[in-house]
């Protein structure tokens, strides 16, 4: 039965992560991943999850199984935070909610209801994009284009490009796009762009496809749901796939959650019958720690100012990151690197191409994505100069 099967190729991102434990360069970098590390070079659980995994630990009285969708109140305040506390779809019955595993889940079980209930037979996807988004589509059995989005030249957004390409888009097709903090690029739309993009989306009446991974890295949790919100108020229609996994340090607890926006009441409560059958077909139901967590850090007050300085202390320190690795890449003679500090979040397209990001693997032991992503977070005042120096060779040569 499985001797025709080939060995698919590693991850590149997780691949990476491999080869980068099995050097034995003690001055090695990892910048490839993306996952927050603090000054130290630590992923840290919050300060906050620690307290709430306290509560929980003391107050849970059963492992028995969530409700299929997960907690109620896990909903409602994920509804809260990416919609808004004042919005109507916080309560008002439009907008669904169910806890998936992870942003990942969420964009599966997402998909997966797409092509269930024949809501539409194409996504299109930004080029470049987190890689599992097209992987996911194919997966659910959805067809996918891409759309331009990076300006090589510039360093900025292609936005007439992208609106030109999606011109193509027929009515009824998917549209996927990053609420912030856009991965690869780190590049995110201005508000007047947020704003033309809904009007587009709303006159060619295509499905907007949020992917909200990192809400709270780019400018701030009300900030960074602007572009999100824009699109709300203008199409009665939209999916979100936001995540825990970033802004509250929850990565292996796989918190996610899939909401859906319908344009009345009755419809939602038909969506969200045939969601329960999405996740159920899928996962049967979620996994409660990590829900409880983000339910209990985000309903106690304490714990929740909590969060917000702690998330404000890992955005502010990439955010001095990437000033420090301008500086030094300047110092370092490699020439001006400005644009790294218009991008927002985790990661920063460098512009380095696929044979430098070899050399710098091969002799430095800087671990990079081919694409030439670096993870900002794996920056700290120890290595950047080493970085730096590295980054201004490699131009050089
Ligand atoms: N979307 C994007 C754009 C991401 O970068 C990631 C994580 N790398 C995810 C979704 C999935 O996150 P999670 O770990 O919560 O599944």
């Amino acid at each position: 039965f499985f001797d025709h099967i080939e060995a698919a190729p590693a991850d590149p991102i997780l691949g990476l992560t491999e080869t980068f434990k099995n050097d034995p360069n003690p001055k090695k970098i990892n910048l490839g991943v993306g996952v927050y590390k603090n000054e130290a070079g630590v992923t840290p659980i919050l300060d906050c999850v620690k307290q709430a995994e306290k509560l929980i630990f003391e107050t849970e009285t059963t492992k028995s199984y969530l409700p299929i969708t997960g907690l109620p109140e896990f909903g409602r305040l994920t509804r809260e935070l990416i919609f808004g506390a004042d919005s109507e779809l916080v309560d008002g019955g439009r907008a669904v909610t169910c806890h998936c595993p992870g942003g990942t889940g969420a964009l599966r079980i997402g998909a997966d209801f797409i092509k269930q209930q024949n809501v539409a037979a194409k996504m299109w996807i930004s080029d470049p994009t987190w890689a599992n988004h097209y992987q996911i589509a194919t997966a659910a059995g959805l067809k996918f284009e891409r759309y331009p989005y990076y300006d090589r030249a510039t360093h900025g957004l292609a936005f007439e490009r992208m609106l030109e390409t999606l011109n193509q888009a027929e009515e009824g097709d998917v549209v996927v796009l990053h609420a912030c903090c856009h991965n690869p690029t780190g590049i995110d739309p201005t508000v007047e762009q947020w704003e033309r993009i809904a009007d587009f989306i709303s006159e060619k009446k295509l499905l907007p496809f949020i992917d909200f991974a990192y809400q709270g890295f780019g400018h701030g949790i009300e900030e960074d749901a602007q572009g999100l919100r824009i699109i709300a108020s203008r199409c009665k229609e939209m999916i979100i796939a936001s995540s825990y996994s970033k802004n509250l340090g929850l990565y292996n607890e796989r918190v996610g959650a899939l909401t859906i926006v319908s344009a009345d009441k009755e419809t939602a409560a038909r969506v969200l019958s045939q969601m329960k059958i999405a996740v159920r077909t899928a996962i049967s139901n979620p996994p409660a720690h990590g829900e409880k967590v983000v339910t209990t850090v985000l309903s106690n007050n304490e714990l929740r100012a909590l969060w917000e300085s702690e998330l404000t202390a890992m955005r502010e320190r990439i955010r001095n990151m990437r000033v420090l690795l301008v500086e030094k890449l300047k110092e370092a003679g490699a020439g001006d690197f400005d644009f790294i500090t218009e991008q927002n979040g985790m990661f920063s397209f460098s512009g380095l191409n696929k044979d430098q990001v070899e050399i710098l693997r091969k002799e430095f032991s800087i671990y990079i994505v081919g694409s030439g992503r670096i993870c900002v977070a794996g920056i700290n005042a120890e290595n950047v100069d080493a970085l730096a120096k590295a980054i201004a060779d490699v131009i050089k040569r």
